[in-house]
C-alpha cells in the first residue's frame, strides 16, 4: 500500500486516517492474464495479486514501529526478515494464478496445503488434451527418485509412438462413453495421468516461496520444476524483486551445512585430514569395504558436492 495523504495511518498514531492507494507492480501488470507456456500444452497466468515489496516492509514496521525511509532500507529490511525467518510479513502479499498442468504434476502440486484451490471439473466438463513426450525426452531412471540421462533416440521414438497410440485409445474410449450418454464423472475414469487439468491457485508469498524452494529443487520431478522455475523467474521476480533476491540468496541458492558437515569442514580447513575422517566415520557418513574403498553413502556424496563447490577436497578421496 502506498501512502497518498499527509497524515500517518500507522496504528496508535493520532489524526484522521489518510487515504491509501493500492500497490501495483507495472512489470506484473504487463503480463496479467497472459498465458505463459509450460510443457507442450500447459500454462501459468497471473489472474490477480495483492501487495508488493513495500507491503512486506510496511507489515514488518507494524511490529517495530515506523522508521525513517532511507535509500536501500526496504532491501535491508526484507533481507533481515528472510535471514531470521520472520515470515509473517511475507504473508501480506498474495497471488492468484490460473494453471494448466498434466494430472501427474497436479498430484504433486496439490500436496502443498497452504493454498486456496479451485480445480476444473471433468465431472462437469469435457476433459482436456494430454501431455505428450517427444522421442528425445524419455529420462532414464538414475536413482530411486530422480532422473539423469535420456534413452537413445530410437527407443524414445518407439515409446513416443506407443504413447500416442495409447492416448488415442483412451480418448476414443472416453468419447464413446460420452457419446453413449454416460455421466462425465464416470466416463473419465480411464483417462491417463498425462491428461491436462486446470485450476485457480491462490497463495501468499511466504508459502509460495516454500513451494518454489521445494519444487525448483533438482530433486523435484522435471515437469513440476518447469512450472516452479517459470513462476519464480517470470512472475515472482517481477512482482517482488527484493523478496525474490533475498529468497535466492538465503534459500534457493544458499549452501547449507549441517553441524557435522561444518565440523568436518572446519577440521579440513585446520589441516587435520585424520580429524575430518574420524568425524565423518563416527557420524556414519564414511565407511570402507574390504578393499579399502569408501562405500556409497548419499548423505556423504551430497556433502562432497558442497565441498567441491567450495574448492575443498575431502581427506578420504
Ligand atoms: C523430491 C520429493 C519427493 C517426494 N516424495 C513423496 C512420496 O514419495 N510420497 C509422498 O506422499 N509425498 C512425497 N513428496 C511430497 C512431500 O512429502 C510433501 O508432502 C510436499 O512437498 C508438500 O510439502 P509441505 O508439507 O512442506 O508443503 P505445504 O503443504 O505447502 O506446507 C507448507 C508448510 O506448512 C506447514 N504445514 C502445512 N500443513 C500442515 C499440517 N497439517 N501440519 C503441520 N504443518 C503443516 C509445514 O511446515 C509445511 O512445511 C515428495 C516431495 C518432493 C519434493
Amino acid at each position: 500500500m502506498k501512502d497518498a495523504g499527509q497524515k500517518s495511518s500507522h496504528p496508535g498514531e493520532l489524526g484522521a486516517p489518510k487515504r491509501l492507494n493500492r500497490s501495483t507492480v507495472s512489470a506484473l501488470d504487463e503480463i496479467l492474464g497472459t498465458q505463459l507456456p509450460v510443457l507442450d500444452d500447459g500454462f501459468v497466468r497471473v489472474i490477480d495479486y495483492m501487495g508488493d515489496d513495500s507491503s512486506i516492509v510496511q507489515a514488518a514496521k507494524v511490529s517495530h514501529g515506523a522508521g525513517s525511509k532511507k535509500p536501500g532500507e526496504d532491501r535491508a529490511v526484507i533481507r533481515n526478515l528472510m535471514r531470521h525467518l520472520h515470515t509473517t510479513p511475507f504473508e501480506m502479499c498474495e497471488i492468484k494464478l490460473h494453471v494448466r498442468t498434466p494430472m501427474d504434476v497436479w498430484r504433486q502440486w496439490i500436496r502443498h496445503r497452504t493454498a486456496n484451490v479451485n480445480e476444473y471439473s471433468t465431472g462437469d466438463s469435457i476433459a482436456n488434451s494430454a501431455q505428450t513426450t517427444v522421442a528425445s525426452q524419455w529420462r532414464v531412471q538414475a536413482s530411486k527418485q530422480g532422473a539423469g540421462a535420456f534413452l537413445p533416440l530410437e527407443e524414445g521414438q518407439l515409446l513416443s509412438a506407443r504413447e500416442s497410440q495409447f492416448q488415442k485409445t483412451s480418448r476414443d474410449v472416453y468419447a464413446q462413453r460420452i457419446a453413449a450418454g454416460v455421466v462425465k464423472e464416470q466416463a473419465r475414469k480411464d483417462l491417463p495421468l498425462s491428461t491436462y487439468t486446470e485450476a485457480y491457485w491462490k497463495i501468499d508469498l511466504h508459502n509460495l516461496l516454500h513451494f518454489l524452494h521445494v519444487r525448483m529443487n533438482d530433486h523435484a520431478q522435471d515437469e513440476i520444476r518447469s512450472y516452479a522455475k517459470l513462476i519464480g523467474q517470470e512472475i515472482v521476480a517481477k512482482w517482488v524483486p527484493l523478496a525474490w533476491e533475498a529468497f535466492l540468496d538465503y534459500g534457493r541458492d544458499a549452501l547449507v551445512l549441517s553441524a557435522t558437515e561444518a565440523r568436518i569442514l572446519s577440521a579440513l580447513i585446520a589441516n587435520s585430514p585424520e580429524g575430518a575422517k574420524t568425524i565423518a566415520e563416527s557420524a556414519g557418513l564414511l565407511a570402507f569395504d574390504k578393499s579399502g574403498k569408501a562405500t556409497r553413502n548419499f548423505e556423504r556424496e551430497e556433502f562432497e558436492s558442497k565441498l567441491r563447490f567450495l574448492g575443498v577436497t575431502p581427506s578420504w578421496m
